[in-house]
């Protein structure tokens, strides 16, 4: 043999030793691709999202479709081919995996019928197996699909509802609603299961002291799906006028009140300026709080804690009322405004401090801008809040009654002098307590409207509980 036979005949060997070891590797891989749905779902609505996952251990991917099939018609969703590196590489293709998340029903060329769809994922890869085919993968799921928003239906409209204060809507909504309630501007209050009558639903809701009275309230629904369904409730919104107040800003209350409070709160800093502290106290600190009371709204009880009119602490003047308007002022400039939400009372200094209501204390601690707090939680989101305090005579979970005391009234936080700052809020907003202070307007507009909404007939099998005389509070536990 020549030395060019030679060369030849290793060449050829190494083509045929390739070839052997391509053909061995591709035919040799027999697994197909794994195809996952990350998060499975039976159901899907116009914002259902499909969040695939496609994975090949061997020769790796070569193709992965999306189907939807309805009525015998199919619409492809995605459709992804990969390139492999070479007709003869060893390897098939180095993607071995691929990632999908789409919304099928963003696709404006699938129909949007209900029933049921079926979603066929198929994935194949570059094994030769097949007739070089490759490995089929292929799972199918049928999904029921929905486009239809859940169904609303007001039975007892609301009273007239106040700027600042607060109304009661009964309604019935349907099954499919995940979530509903009463949307005012940005604000949700949600709806709960009504006792009071069977398939009926209520919320109750605040008009916010600074939304104009057009804003409409609207009784909204989803389904989780997509689907909304959104109406307006007919109510009538009282225009109130809130007072204004000019409180002068003083050093010796910016060193004596303001300053000790910002190094009491490590949320915010002594900037070593009067206006700037003041800033960050009545500004910063004042937003964090009632970030924190919203927050705190969301962990209420469903279930009614309290019992007819709430109460005003015994003997006291009003020194503040609610969404009195302040300026600020400083070295007689305009420094800050705020309404100051929530009512200042005043009797004489350390005075014991009433519960408003039945219900459990959720929050008894240093406060940010209110100092010393108690928040009671009454239930379906109402909270009442009681600042400044100079003592503490209840603590985080306890059950207490109207009329208990709860500590003493004080001037830590925001106060100039010892009174008490009594706040009402329901789901976090502000509302006005002097409604709630009043007996007839309780029942009126709260305790009447959900009781008034139960039929006078058909529903003797459960005897109907009225609010106003709720005795128990269902043994809660913190
Ligand atoms: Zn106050």
């Amino acid at each position: 043999m020549n030395k060019k036979s030679l060369f030849y005949a290793i060449a050829l060997a190494i083509v045929a030793f390739y070839l052997a070891m391509t053909a061995f590797y591709r035919w040799g891989d027999g697994t197909p691709p794994q195809i996952t749905l990350v998060e499975p779902f039976t159901q899907a609505g116009p914002t259902t999202p499909l969040v695939l996952h496609v994975e090949d251990a061997g020769t790796g991917l070569q193709e992965v479709t999306v189907n939807l099939v309805q009525n015998l018609e199919s619409y492809t969703l995605a459709q992804e081919q990969f390139v492999a590196q070479s007709p003869l590489s060893i390897g098939g293709n180095a993607d071995n995996s691929y990632d999908l998340t789409l919304i099928p029903f963003d696709d404006d060329t699938i129909p949007k019928r209900r029933g049921l769809v079926t979603l066929v994922i198929t994935a194949r890869d570059y094994s030769w197996r097949g007739f070089f085919e490759g490995n089929w993968a292929r799972i199918e799921q049928d999904v029921a699909v929905k486009f239809t928003p859940p169904r609303l239906e007001v039975l007892s409209a609301p009273l007239p509802v106040s700027q600042g204060g607060a109304g009661a809507v009964v309604y019935r909504v349907s099954d499919d609603a995940q979530r509903y309630g009463v949307r005012i501007g940005e604000t949700f209050f949600p709806g709960y299961p009504n006792s009071e009558r069977a398939f009926s639903a209520f919320s109750l809701f605040a008009f916010p002291h600074d939304l104009s009275a057009s804003t409409p309230v609207l009784l909204v629904a989803d389904d989780g799906l997509g689907n909304h369904a959104e109406q307006r409730i007919d109510v009538t919104v009282l225009p109130r006028k809130w007072r204004s107040r000019t409180i002068m800003i003083s050093d010796r209350f910016i060193d004596g009140t303001i300053r000790p409070l910002i190094a009491q709160t490590p949320e915010i800093e002594d900037l070593d300026d009067p206006v700037q502290n003041f800033l960050q106290v009545n500004n910063v600190l004042r937003q964090r709080t009632a970030d924190r009371l919203t927050a705190m709204a969301s962990d209420s009880r469903p279930e009614f804690l309290w019992n007819g009119a709430f109460i005003q602490l015994s003997n006291s003047q009003v020194e503040a009322a609610f969404a009195d308007h302040r300026e600020y002022r400083y070295d007689g400039n305009v420094v800050d405004t705020q309404y100051h939400l929530g009512f200042d009372l005043a009797v004489t200094k350390r005075y014991p401090v009433e519960a408003a209501n039945d219900g459990i204390v959720v929050l008894a601690e240093f406060f940010g801008i209110y100092g010393n707090t108690i928040v009671i939680d009454h239930g379906y989101g109402l909270q009442s809040l009681y600042a400044h305090l100079s003592s503490f005579a209840a603590e985080k979970g306890d059950v207490v009654r109207k009329g208990q005391i709860i500590g003493r009234s004080g001037m830590t936080g925001l106060a100039a002098g010892d009174h008490l700052h009594f706040s009402l809020l329901l789901h976090g907003v502000q509302i006005n307590p002097m409604e709630w202070w009043d007996g007839q307007w309780v029942q009126s507009h709260v305790n009447g409207p959900l009781h008034r909404a139960s039929p006078r007939t058909n529903d003797t099998a459960t005897p109907k509980r009225d609010p106003q005389n709720r005795q128990d509070i269902s043994s809660p536990s913190p």
